[in-house]
């Protein structure tokens, strides 16, 4: 069996998995309509979340089964789900499909056209966010200034133990986000070579928000 998990850099897993390549291959696939494409995103997320949550702390559960109590485990900490908005949204219900006891908050970032800086016009966390395990997402790490931004807002909030979810990311992004968090673990199901000069990452799959809420000017074709 192939190795699950490298890190071609300190702190980044790529999870490679045959199903999360060819659900990645159809996503790229500017031929695939909406409707695959956000069964296909959620589908990507629910698998991701199995390595992402891999070395969650648990603490001992006993239960009663019919026969027999039975020790087991329960997380041991709470888990908040924080999609940067939009395309962040994507990737909740997939995720909620295997921590359906997650709380979900929103980080609203847009882009500042004079500092091409993201800024901050949405913040809604739930309070138990510093005992909290937070999963911040995005499906593509690109410049990687929204999602530092968003893991400053996170930090300054109180959030502790933080990772950092995407779908796709390029080296510019990465390094952004590792140099600015370094104690931030990122999850990527592929890294790709590089960024244009509209800030969209190559080869990438587009935009992930157009293409996952279907408003892009006109269909890809
Ligand atoms: N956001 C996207 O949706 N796609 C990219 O390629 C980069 C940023």
């Amino acid at each position: 069996m192939s190795d699950q998990r490298h890190s071609p850099l300190e702190g980044v897993t790529v999870i490679d998995h045959p199903l999360i390549r060819v659900k990645l291959t159809i996503v790229r696939d500017r031929a695939t309509s909406s409707e695959e494409f956000r069964r296909e995103l959620r589908e990507l997320a629910t698998l991701m979340t199995f390595e992402v949550v891999r070395d969650f702390q648990t603490v001992e559960r006993v239960v009663q089964t019919p026969l027999a109590p039975y020790s087991g485990a329960a997380l041991a900490r709470p888990v908040i789900i924080a999609p940067i908005l939009r395309a962040g949204l994507s990737f909740v219900d997939g995720m909620l499909q295997v921590l359906s006891n997650a709380s979900v908050g929103h980080i609203g970032m847009y882009r500042n056209e004079k500092t091409h800086r993201p800024e901050s016009y949405y913040f809604k966390l739930p309070s138990h966010l510093a005992s909290a395990e937070v999963l911040v997402v995005d499906p593509m790490l690109a410049t990687g200034w929204s999602a530092t931004g968003a893991i400053t807002q996170l930090k300054q909030s109180g959030a502790r133990y933080l990772r950092y979810v995407c779908l796709v990311s390029c080296p510019a992004g990465l390094e952004q986000l590792r140099g600015a968090h370094p104690d931030v673990p990122i999850f990527t199901a592929a890294i790709d070579p590089e960024l244009n000069a509209d800030a969209y990452i190559v080869p990438g799959l587009g935009d992930a928000g157009d293409r996952y809420f279907g408003t892009y000017s006109f269909p890809p074709s």
